[in-house]
């Protein structure tokens, strides 16, 4: 059976649970085999419970020595209770909202219990594990896989069995021996068997090495086809008007960075070439990256194309707007504005607009991209922050014109191995240098008992005309979990110690025009302090903003935060972010840290990627982007250069053969799923 054959042609799989499966991207039998438990625990690493402390993730073997009691403390919350006796010591077992294990587990049976240990209750108590019953086929390791609701795990490794039962012995491998031999890869048949069924964790890591190995060259190797190709496409051929340009920069009302004026080159030269542009403009938060934007906005409306600017949030699209409006005054071009909800009069014109090109340039949230917008002739598409999208939604708004020139803009610094396998069918352009005059934004850790000093002082400050971004996880306030949110924290400062001040409150859940409506008022100062949540995250440019407040900042990830802090130091003034937390969290803490030590996005990317891997630095935002089975075995930090090597490799000369081999086995693979995702 081919391994690309849909998962419903092993026997007792059914339309139920393809559709669950589906749910993690598993469809073929490849990609149950491809599925790597993200966790391995070695039986014989198991422990007494007298050996254990506060905090271990242990592996126990008990029985269980009492009969589990379910409690029901309130609506969604419910706790099972057990003892459990090792053989010397008694201790207990606790389940948290899983009530169905009172009927799952049976007094006198025998388990392995992995979780995490409880010392703080005079007996040690192990909460949450996963268990497997201690009896005769128990494996000497124990594989926990991500699934979705709807499967549990060893219905799963059943399914994984049935699989290999069928396919070991007669799958091929793509990675030629020689290949494997210089980088040290086992075969592809023992791979497989020992990512699911190791012996240890030792083989279990090592399958799982090349396993992530190959996918990651596959997809890279795949990457770099489909560039080659892109770079042949026919595309728009623009005509650059020189003298245009240079009225565009006269009408500017400071001097561009040499970094902007070496993109700005960059993306002429490409727009000037008969072929498609793919290009990404990264540069970190606060570089000006819209300006080159609107440069190639310009020139595509002005060799009658259209152009779209895609942003994230309609917050950031109106933004655009305005200042599109503003830069483009001179040139006469037609801008407007597509909110996902306007009044239907005004919608039908804009729609009628850019069906007959009355429209040059439009800007919009993915409201741009929906069936019912058509284009005259679609040009050039911008998608701002980049990372926010994932590639389908990039090429669907590609597929509405005849070979649109795309170009992307992120302000997460990508570290370059990375960068590779994230945009490896783009061509990359950088912006590494601030405008002149930034003060670097300053940053301090604050615990409740500064709280006071930190109103005072955004009192004084937006005494002399300052703007202040206050940020909470939360809109609402919510029981289960100790953290600010927008409305309590508004109550209490508008009530008490910033009660002269007028402030408002913004999160995504308000009207687009609303939102629009208190950003304005924000920008022109009648209003002078924004509580708000995550949607004043990305791309808001407003020079007089100089505090950013971010409350439990131990919630937030190191470029979550980053981004957040961008939002001030935008003018010229000194700025401050200050970082609240009570958190006494170590990896919180060390995170909090790293911010407070360093301005510079590309050194707090490295650290990022460093702290949570590969996989998780990309994050559930970008997977729309990634294959999920590359994502899933994204391997550490080291394994991408070490990619990036063997992709040198193939190169060259003497590894034509190889590389054929691969070229082809990477076609097959991503052919379909890539380019129906990059391609258009
Ligand atoms: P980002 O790269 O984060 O998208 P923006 O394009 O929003 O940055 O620019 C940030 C701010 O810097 C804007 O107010 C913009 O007008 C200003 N700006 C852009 N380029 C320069 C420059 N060369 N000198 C001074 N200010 C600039
Ligand atoms: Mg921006």
């Amino acid at each position: 059976m081919p391994l690309n054959s849909s998962i419903t042609t092993i026997k007792g799989v059914g339309e139920k649970r393809r559709a669950i499966l589906k749910k993690i991207g598993i469809e073929t039998i490849g990609d149950i085999l491809y599925h790597a438990p993200f966790k391995y625990r070695q039986i014989s690493d198991a422990k007494y419970l007298s050996e254990l402390n506060h905090g271990d993730e242990a592996v126990v073997r008990a029985a269980v020595s009492s009969k589990p009691i379910l409690r029901r403390m309130r609506r969604n919350f419910s706790t099972v209770t057990f003892d459990i006796y090792d053989g010397r010591t008694i201790g207990r077992c606790i389940f948290f909202n899983q009530p169905y294990m009172a009927k799952n587990i049976f007094e006198d049976s025998s388990y392995i219990f992995i979780g995490r240990v409880d010392a703080n209750r005079g007996i040690k108590q192990i909460q949450n594990p996963i268990l497997e019953k201690a009896d005769a086929e128990l494996m000497p390791v124990i594989c926990s896989y991500k699934l979705a609701n709807g499967i549990k795990q060893k219905a799963f490794r059943n399914l994984v069995r049935k699989v290999l039962e069928q396919e070991l012995g007669s799958i091929s491998d793509v990675l030629p021996s020689s290949f494997r031999k210089r980088y040290g890869l086992p075969e592809i048949n023992y791979a497989f068997e020992h990512l699911h069924f190791p012996d240890s964790v030792k083989t279990a890591n090592l399958a799982k090495y090349r396993l992530s190995f190959e996918e990651m060259l596959m997809f890279m190797s795949a990457l770099q086809n489909i560039k080659k190709e892109n770079e042949k496409l026919k595309a728009n051929q623009y005509i650059i008007d020189n003298r245009m340009l240079d009225k565009y920069y006269k009408s500017l009302k400071f001097e561009l960075t040499s970094a902007q004026k070496r993109v700005i080159s960059e993306i002429i030269n490409n727009m000037k070439q008969p072929f498609v542009m793919n290009r990404l403009l990264q540069g970190d938060v606060g570089s000006g990256k819209t300006i080159p934007a609107s440069i190639a906005l310009l020139i595509a409306a002005k060799n009658n194309k259209q152009a779209a600017m895609m942003a994230p949030t309609d917050i950031l699209a109106g933004q655009h707007y305005n200042t599109l409006l503003n830069l483009l005054k001179p040139f006469n071009v037609n801008i407007a504005l597509l909110k996902g909800k306007m009044p239907l009069n005004e919608k039908k014109q804009i729609l009628s607009g850019l069906k007959n090109g009355n429209i040059d340039i439009v800007v919009g949230t993915h409201a741009l991209i929906q069936k019912s917008v058509e284009y005259k002739n679609l040009g050039l598409v911008i998608t701002d922050e980049q990372h926010r999208f994932g590639v389908k939604q990039r090429a669907v708004i590609s597929s509405k014109g005849n070979n649109p020139d795309t170009l992307v803009m992120s302000a997460t610094p990508v570290p370059r191995t990375l960068a590779l396998i994230l945009y490896g069918d783009l061509s990359i352009s950088i912006i590494d240098e601030m405008p002149k005059g930034r003060i670097p934004v300053k940053t301090r850790i604050i615990n409740n008992n500064k709280r006071l000093d930190m109103y005072n002082y955004v009192k004084e400050q937006i005494k002399k005309d300052s703007r202040v971004y206050i940020v909470c996880p939360l809109i609402d306030e919510s029981d289960k979990l100790d953290v600010k949110s927008t409305y309590e924290l508004f109550d209490e400062l508008s009530r008490d110690i910033l009660k002269e001040i007028p402030i408002e409150i913004l999160h995504g859940k308000l009207k687009s025009n609303e939102k629009l409506e208190i950003m304005d008022k924000f920008r022109n100062g009648e209003i002078k302090c924004l509580i708000s949540t995550t949607v004043v995250e990305v791309g808001l440019d407003v020079p007089e903003a100089t505090i950013m407040i971010i409350e439990n900042a131990e919630r937030f990830g190191l470029a979550q935060l980053h981004q957040l802090r961008g939002r001030v130091g935008r003018g010229n003034n000194e700025s401050w972010c200050f970082l609240v937390t009570s958190s006494e969290q170590t990896t919180a803490q060390s995170r909090l840290d790293i911010m407070r030590n360093t301005n510079d996005g590309f050194v707090l990317a490295q650290e990022d990627l460093n702290m949570r891997g590969p996989g998780q630095f990309i994050g559930f935002k970008q997977s729309g982007m990634m294959d999920p089975r590359v994502l899933s075995l994204m391997g550490d930090v080291k394994l991408l250069s070490t990619i990036k090597d063997a992709i040198t490799l193939l190169g060259k000369k003497e590894y034509e053969k190889e590389n054929q081999i691969i070229k082809k086995a990477a076609l097959i693979r991503y052919e379909e799923r890539l380019k129906s995702i990059i391609l258009n």
